[in-house]
């Protein structure tokens, strides 16, 4: 019986490897230059970290965690997002000096039971960092900028940037009296999920993708009008700054997103090219989230974004750099006296930087020669009886058809002179 990568998941092949590593270079580098380090926290984590971390209430942590039991019959979880193991690990190491802050950013692989389609998988990799220690409006701009101009950067500049404000904890549960008021008496219309949420978490009905709902959501009140003065002032700091570096985001009072953990500022960043799952990234502060998972108080606020998501808009756009990965040598051996020079060769080569392949099944030299041609081989060396004897190797030009018989000897010289390294 054949067996298949299970549902929602895929094979990453060479050809599109090398483009993700290429992304994933440009992530290290834009990380690196707006001050934030590394960490890599462990696939799973103790099932009770994402309940009190992502809430109850929410879509992850109500259908779509990956969790059994282990051997000790503890009940683990596959992490659904990054933001609770990253917290997890600044409080287990106490990255919190007195004063200090954390800038701190993951990449990896993130997994939740959801319905497959088009951008939406069951293993999918996030990028993503959290800024720990400031509640200063300037810590959201910069982690804003950062995903914007990372976007920017890659050739994606039509991005539609949604910005909000949902609260905090003073202001927002009279929000959240005034919107059920408001929604209560039409909860009979409702689609069934928003009718299991609307007590426990009525802010979600805002963004329910059901076309019902959002009609009997059109007239509610905004949050954006009862803040309270802290929270008002921190999200006017927040646009005057993102209005000096150059930003063009819009306010959304619809934009709520998926985690209870957040507070005061929300965003998402939108790509047109997407269809139904058009979210690259989304994130927000999250003022409380430190403290709930056990650490002393302290602010936060992140980000996490898709790259397959990322990738569909970047292949789509053309926007993906050729990669060369060709080698830059085949070396051809014909007989086994020839293989006998020729292996030692290829890794010797290999070990002075240059990319080599050669035969290892014994093919025939029409065989190989249409290998070399298939990898995309820039020079191919043959080393028959007769070149074997008198020490020669008859390398051919790829790309010309040139061909000339140099001296086995010369061979480095010759690699450098035709080709340039990579
Ligand atoms: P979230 O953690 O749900 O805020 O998602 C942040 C970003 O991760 C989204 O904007 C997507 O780009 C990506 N993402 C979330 N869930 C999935 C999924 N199931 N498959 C692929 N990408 C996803």
């Amino acid at each position: 019986m054949k067996t298949h990568a299970p549902k929602g998941t895929y094979d990453l092949l060479p050809e599109n490897a090398s483009r993700w590593r290429y992304l994933e270079n440009q992530i290290h580098k834009i990380f690196r230059e707006y001050g934030f380090g590394e960490v890599r926290t462990p696939i799973f984590e103790h099932t009770e970290l994402f309940q009190r971390g992502i809430g109850e209430t929410t879509d992850i942590v109500e259908k779509e965690m990956f969790t059994f039991s282990d051997r000790g019959d503890r009940s683990i979880t596959l992490r659904p997002e990054g933001t609770a193991s990253v917290v997890r690990a600044f409080i287990e190491h106490n990255l919190a000096g007195p004063g200090a802050m954390a800038k701190l950013y993951y990449l990896g692989p993130m997994f939740r039971c959801e319905a497959p389609q088009a951008g939406r998988f069951r293993q999918f990799v996030q990028f993503g960092a959290e800024t720990l220690g400031s509640n200063d409006p300037r810590v959201d701009a910069e982690i804003i900028a950062l995903a914007v101009n990372f976007y920017r950067r890659l050739g994606i500049d039509d991005l539609d940037i949604n910005l909000n404000s949902i609260g905090c904890p003073q202001c927002r549960p009279a929000y959240r009296q005034r919107l059920l008021e408001h929604l209560k008496p039409r909860a009979a219309q409702m689609c069934p999920n928003c009718q299991r949420r609307l007590e426990r978490n009525p802010l979600r009905l805002l963004d329910c993708k059901n076309t019902t709902c959002q009609q009997l959501t059109v007239d509610i009140p905004l949050i954006t009008e009862t803040l309270c003065d802290d929270c008002g002032s921190h999200f006017e700091k927040l646009r005057q700054l993102l209005d000096s570096t150059g930003i063009n985001y819009r306010i959304n009072p619809r934009l709520v997103r998926g985690f209870d953990y957040y507070t005061k500022t929300v965003f998402e960043i939108l790509a047109g090219d997407l269809g139904a799952q058009n979210a690259l990234c989304g994130g927000g502060r999250y003022d409380g989230l430190v403290e709930m998972c056990g650490g002393k108080p302290t602010p936060g606020i992140g980000f996490a974004a898709g790259m397959e998501r990322l990738m569909m808009v970047l292949e789509a756009r053309q926007l993906l750099p050729e990669i060369d990965d060709r080698p830059h040598l085949y070396l051809a051996p014909l007989g086994e006296e020839a293989q006998q020079i020729i292996f030692p060769l290829c890794i010797r080569l290999r070990e002075s930087g240059w990319i080599v392949e050669t035969d290892l099944q014994g093919k025939s030299l029409k065989a190989q020669m249409k290998v070399a041609d298939k990898l995309g081989a820039r020079l191919t060396g043959v080393i028959g009886e007769d070149e074997y004897r008198a020490g020669k190797i008859l390398m051919r030009n790829m790309e010309t058809g040139e061909q000339e018989l140099i001296d086995l000897a010369a061979l480095d010289e010759y690699l450098e002179k035709v080709l340039r390294r990579r």
